[in-house]
């Protein structure tokens, strides 16, 4: 198993009615990935789509992929792009099921948003994931 550092929360940064299979034909067409973005996707009714096995390596957060387990929400943004925290009440329940899994798994993983790590320009999962799971 790889060494587990980090649970990173992401928003995927689009419209909440964004699809997943055009979420992931978007990583493949214009950012040329092979692998997806993150290995669970929560949509806006809850449901998980477990994109890629924890043992792979995703593309969630640059230079710090091989230790992370990338986890998003549909949404994070609202109608002019500005960031905004839009997780619906069952994302909210169901990111919440799922960092307690991994806590469980990975117990020493520190559970953060993308923000937080260094040199990150960017305001996603665009909420405080970090003081919100704090005590996970
Ligand atoms: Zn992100």
């Amino acid at each position: 198993m790889r060494n587990i550092k980090y649970i990173a929360v992401h928003c995927t940064a689009t419209a909440q009615t964004a699809t997943v299979e055009n979420i992931q034909k978007y990583w493949r067409e214009h950012l040329g990935w092979q692998m997806p973005g993150y290995h669970f996707i929560i949509k806006a009714n809850g449901e998980i789509a477990h994109l890629l096995d924890i043992e792979k390596v995703s593309n969630g957060v640059k230079g710090f992929n091989s230790e992370t387990i990338n986890i998003s929400y549909i949404g994070g943004v609202d109608s002019k792009n500005n960031a905004k925290d839009t997780r619906t009440p069952e994302q909210k329940a169901t990111l919440l099921k799922l960092l307690r899994e991994m806590k469980n798994k990975f117990p020493k993983a520190i559970i953060q948003g993308h923000r937080d790590f260094p040199n990150v320009a960017k305001a996603c999962p665009s909420f405080d994931a970090k003081n919100e799971y704090k005590n996970l």
